[in-house]
């Protein structure tokens, strides 16, 4: 199977990496405007080979990415000193302008996998522009912030992170909504599961692991400039969960017609991926807290995505 990366930056090359360590798949394009990085990332991605799967890695032009059965998109600029969120994200959306017609010129049937933040919006601006059903237009969202929450909570009661039932939904940023009510270990409501295990989830434990689940991206950039290791590794994730139809739960981030009140925003709820894109979508059940939150932050995803101009 083909699949391309559009941008082959940090996170673009992490990708790319965990694809190749992964042997999830056949061949891997690099697109970049930066060819000379690009060309550098698929030499030196490709000496990973024989240490792991075999795969076909190399840098081109938009032409090669025809017949690829997923695009990640992962181009975008960095901040300049000074500059407004906004002024990054009217320059993002530039890029994107440039770049989603040549996809849809040479990859029409691709899915599109969006990981250039603000995810959200960037995923929006994508689904505007391809001309693609929502479901095939799917952003990065809250994976990361759901590996997080379960990676703690795993942590602290002490049980493995794929056992345990929590998600994190809304943005991927500083509004996203941890759903603690819902949460669950095999059928037990969480606090239950604590119980077991001699622990007591006070308001303090939770407002320490919603803070270092919210601002995680913070101290990882503040440490190293970047995060790109683990959204690499969930990129990839969802790569095989479309290439073997998996039909696997992922907090990922789509347009949606409606939440909370909120309408034709995109942001990210439990979604089941298969080898169509996202198949279903479920609303966990949240509390009056929860459902607050997440009006909020679907208000002002939608308010960011109307300021540079798109419904
Ligand atoms: P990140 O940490 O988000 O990966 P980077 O700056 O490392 O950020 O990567 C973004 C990549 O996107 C860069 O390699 C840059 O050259 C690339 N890029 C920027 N504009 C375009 C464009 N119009 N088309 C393709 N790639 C682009």
């Amino acid at each position: 199977m083909k699949v391309g990366i559009v941008g082959s930056g940090y996170v673009g090359s992490a990708t790319a990496y965990a694809l190749v360590l992964q042997g999830i798949v056949r061949e891997v394009v690099l697109v970049d405007i930066d060819t000379k990085l690009a060309r550098a990332h698929a030499e030196d991605l490709l000496h990973a080979t024989p240490f792991s799967y075999p795969a076909w890695i190399y840098a081109a032009d938009y032409e090669a990415l025809a017949g690829a059965a997923i695009v990640v998109i992962a181009a975008g600029v960095a901040q300049r000193p000074g500059e407004t969120r906004l002024q990054l994200l009217s320059r993002n959306a530039q890029i994107f302008e440039q770049i989603l017609p040549r996809l849809r010129n040479y990859a029409p049937e691709a899915i599109l996998l969006i990981a250039t933040n603000p995810v959200d919006i960037m995923t929006h601006i994508t689904y505007r522009l391809s001309g693609l059903p929502p479901q095939r237009v799917i952003g990065s969202g809250t994976i990361l912030d759901t590996a997080r929450f379960q990676a703690l909570l795993s942590s602290y009661l002490r049980i493995a992170p794929q056992s345990i039932d929590a998600y994190v939904i809304g943005e991927h940023g500083d509004s996203e909504v941890l759903v603690w009510s819902s949460a669950h270990v095999g059928g037990q409501p969480l606090e239950t599961f604590a119980e077991m295990r001699g622990l007591v989830l006070t308001q303090e434990l939770r407002r320490k692991i919603d803070e270092q689940v919210r601002y995680a991206a913070y101290r990882i950039i503040e440490g190293k400039g970047a995060t790109y290791y683990g959204i690499g590794a969930g990129i990839a994730r969802l790569v095989r969960a479309i290439l073997t139809d998996e039909k696997g739960l992922f907090t990922v981030s789509i347009f949606t017609p409606s939440v909370e009140g909120v309408e034709s925003v995109t942001l990210s709820l439990p979604r089941i991926v298969g080898g169509e894109g996202v198949e279903t979508t479920l609303y966990p059940p949240l509390n009056e807290e929860e459902r607050n939150a997440l009006h909020r932050s679907a208000t002002l995803l939608k308010e960011i995505a109307l300021s540079i101009g798109y419904q």
